[in-house]
């Protein structure tokens, strides 16, 4: 099966962010990995592949066949989260008769794109099993809301700029009735009492699922296309590669989308700890362990902003990014990505070995732009970086787009960046294919 075609599987099975991670685990169990608790002690064995979950909604994979005492890393990391309505503690208002969910924005979504779509509703629900308070995966499976837009009679101006109020004009209609009982809706979705049910995350998300645009297929349109596009592309590119003199890791973090500073963000620790257990588990020193990590390379991989026909003036002009063009290097000055000419040096490289196209980026002087996890994840941990993602439009909007042949790209680039052999120091990298 094609990369794309995989692609929009694993997005209409990535219900929400612990949607997608446990989906990743599944293949993960399926492909031999092991996994390892956080809070048990991990045995680990110089052959085999490991993975572990924090939080379930960030994942952290790595392969450790043919591992030597003091080999570097090489790292793609990416996030799991999208902007989306979260369903407040106190979800149910009834207004006229209509049953309305209280909810509030997770990240800066584009409002307007999530009107009139029908949504469905998905994430994590904690019950009371057997004593313990345990995490369910929960997903409606249908449409279950929708945010009506007004209609054009009653505002003339809705097509001059509007603005609406995410407290009193986003919120998402579920149903008529004078009454309706959250969690016993959802008790009863997971076949469980009513008083076992005691807390959840969930989030909507639109009911399409993702699908090709284009006389000719060039485009996929689909929800969470940021950042799940480079977080599974990158995923395939770790399971099908190879170790060769250092050890392959897959990091997938949580919470990008509103700032990376949380216990399974990017900001967090946990990334730094992984490699810290391996050179525990392998008796490296201290020193040993910093020599492995200035030996290291990471991979930020979120997704990019191509020129918009409409928009053209929204980019450099001296830096045109297009979809199917390939692969994007984001560079800043200010290092909001963590490119430089030397690591960005490395993705001419593995393009040049493995065909795969790629194209610069860099935001308009007079425009902030975003900022992704590479700067973000390098405070916690000093390791050569470069920031990259896959074009796209409509960031942030509730239905997103990108090229239909740049993932292939993203994966034929990745996949060289694992299989060869890298040597990195502070003022040199050499690949060897
Ligand atoms: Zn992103």
């Amino acid at each position: 099966m094609s990369i794309n075609n995989k692609l929009m599987e694993f997005l209409d099975k990535s219900h929400s962010n612990f949607h997608a991670v446990n989906e990743m685990a599944m293949i993960l169990d399926e492909q031999g990995f092991t996994h390892l608790e956080n809070n048990q002690a991990w045995d680990l064995s110089a052959k085999a592949k490991y993975y572990v979950k924090v939080n379930n909604s960030s994942i952290f994979a790595f392969d450790l066949s043919d591992y030597q005492a003091g080999m570097g890393y090489k790292i793609v990391a990416s996030h799991t989260d999208a902007p989306t309505f979260k369903v407040k503690p106190n979800a149910v208002k009834i207004v006229n008769n209509y049953i309305i969910v209280n909810s509030e924005a997770y990240g800066g979504l584009i409002d307007y794109t999530w009107l009139d779509r029908p949504l469905k509703l998905a994430g994590r629900v904690i019950i009371k099993e057997d004593g313990k308070l345990v995490t369910k995966l929960y997903d409606s499976k249908k449409a279950v809301g929708i945010i009506p837009s007004l209609a054009i009679h009653m505002n003339r101006e809705v097509n001059k700029e509007t603005k609406f109020n995410r407290h009193t004009q986003m919120r998402p209609v579920v149903g008529q009735g004078e009454e309706f009982n959250f969690k016993a809706h959802l008790a009863n979705s997971l076949n469980v009492s009513e008083d076992a049910v005691y807390d959840y995350e969930l989030v909507f998300k639109p009911l399409e699922k993702a699908t090709y645009v284009g006389f000719n297929d060039e485009f996929v349109a689909s929800n969470h296309i940021d950042n799940l596009q480079s977080a599974y592309v990158s995923f395939e590119a770790f399971i099908n590669s190879k170790n060769n003199g250092s050890v392959n890791v897959y990091a997938s973090f949580d919470n990008e989308e509103i700032g990376s500073m949380t216990k399974q963000g990017a900001q967090a620790t946990i990334l730094r700890d992984i490699l810290i257990r391996i050179s525990d588990y392998f008796k490296l020193s201290n020193e040993e362990h910093l020599i492995s990590l200035a030996k290291s390379f990471i991979v930020s991989a979120d997704n990019a902003h191509a020129n918009h026909p409409n928009y053209l003036e929204a980019n450099d002009e001296n830096h045109v990014v297009s979809l199917n063009a390939g692969v994007v290097v984001k560079y800043s000055a200010n290092q909001k990505y963590t490119t430089d000419a030397l690591s960005s040096a490395l993705m001419q490289e593995l393009s040049k070995l493995s065909g795969a196209k790629i194209q610069a980026f860099v935001n308009r002087a007079d425009a902030p732009g975003g900022s992704t996890l590479g700067a973000i994840s390098g405070t916690q941990i000093s390791i050569m970086s470069v920031d990259i993602g896959l074009p796209q439009f409509a960031m942030h909007s509730s239905m997103e787009l990108a090229g239909s042949e740049d993932s292939q790209h993203m994966l034929d680039l990745l996949q060289a960046f694992y299989n060869c052999e890298l040597i990195v120091s502070s003022d040199s990298l050499q690949v060897k294919a």
